[in-house]
């Protein structure tokens, strides 16, 4: 068993879809960023290959690459899967704390749970996600953007 933890951060922009777990959720702002910016599963990207030992989103997916953008991040999760694959892995479960203070994520958290378990080929019970405000403090607070927890387990394929 191996585990691994991923961070991200977006900022929130005006013109742009709001995408978290691969999921559009309706709000007046979108997310900043090179891709779909859909910082939840950046965050469990990372998760997956701190897991492996395979570095970073970045050195794989790097936001100067023109192939990537406005790419949906489910297909960057894809070819992490694939990569970890490769390495002889296989995914356990996956835990994600998705911080804003807008919009409430609650009624969306179920929809995201079986989109992220459609790509991970796994049960939605192995991939939990967690809405959280900071109490108005911080970016987060000040509704600035949103930030994403990710920890992930996985193990040797058999
Ligand atoms: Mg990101």
């Amino acid at each position: 068993m191996r585990v691994g933890f991923g961070y991200d951060v977006h900022a929130f922009a005006r013109g742009r879809p709001l995408i978290l777990c691969g999921v559009e959720i309706p709000f007046e702002l979108g997310l900043k960023g090179h891709s779909d910016a859909d910082v939840a599963t950046h965050a469990l990207i990372d998760a997956l290959l701190g897991a492996a030992g395979l570095g970073d989103i970045g050195e794989h997916f790097p936001d100067t690459d023109e192939a990537f953008r406005g790419v949906s991040s489910l297909v960057l999760l894809e070819k992490c899967l694939s990569l970890l694959e490769q390495e002889g892995f296989r995914f356990v479960n996956a835990d994600l704390t998705i911080v804003c203070e807008r919009p409430k994520l609650g009624p969306y958290k179920e929809a995201m749970r079986q989109r992220l378990a459609q790509v991970l080929s796994c049960s939605p019970k192995d991939v939990n996600i967690k809405g959280k405000t900071t109490e108005k403090l911080g970016f987060t607070g000040r509704g600035e953007g949103i930030a994403a927890y990710a920890v992930a387990l996985i193990t040797h394929a058999t």
